[in-house]
């Protein structure tokens, strides 16, 4: 099962790269950043897009803010194997910018793809981009720490642990509502 998946997702990733997604921040980034973790996994969590560190060994979340990640797997433990993270742009934008909406929307079927092959229980999103891909209309500020059902997912949108991370009371709530997840996950498996 998890070798099927995980082959649907190395030709989503090829597709990417076939298809020419995204030139110019291709042409600007050291590799594509496809996203890392188990194939069956229960949760996926979506970031925004690659920096420095993810642009230069084609993982996703490995610097300060991975870090911190990390950090609140082990608070409910998980490990990155146990899950599967990803972002919504793949290739990092020049001087870690904001994604534009053209490069987002560019690669949202493959990120959709993406989670038809995991079909996982849980989506996390982290930070406002990765939400409003999804759920164009919500607030991160309002809305964080609530699981929002939507078109048959259901979605958990969290801070970004970047953002978070020197924020005293931003990190504080990131906290917190991480720990919400294991309670999310058991309510959604007896539903
Ligand atoms: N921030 C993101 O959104 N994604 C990464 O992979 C790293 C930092």
């Amino acid at each position: 099962m998890a070798d099927a998946k995980q082959a649907k997702l190395d030709e989503i990733k090829q597709k990417i790269i076939k298809a020419k997604v995204t030139p110019e921040l291709a042409a600007g980034a050291t590799q594509l950043v496809f996203g890392v973790g188990s194939p069956d996994a229960d949760i996926v969590f979506i970031g925004e897009a690659p920096g420095k560190n993810e642009d230069l060994k084609g993982e996703p979340f490995i610097g300060a803010a991975g870090k911190f990640l990390d950090e609140m797997l082990e608070m409910i433990d998980l490990k990155r194997a146990d899950i599967y993270i990803t972002n919504i742009v793949k290739y990092r934008p020049p001087d870690n910018r904001d994604p534009s909406p053209d490069e987002k929307s560019a690669f949202m079927p493959y990120l959709e793809s993406q989670l038809e092959v995991i079909q996982p229980k849980l989506v996390v999103t982290l930070g406002r981009h990765s939400l409003n891909c999804f759920l164009p209309d919500l607030q991160i500020s309002q809305c964080h720490g609530q699981p929002k059902r939507y078109q048959g997912r259901v979605y958990l949108p969290l801070f970004h642990p970047a953002a978070a991370l020197y924020n005293g009371a931003m990190r504080q709530t990131l906290v917190d509502d991480f720990a919400l997840i294991p309670a999310i996950i058991e309510k959604i498996k007896l539903s």
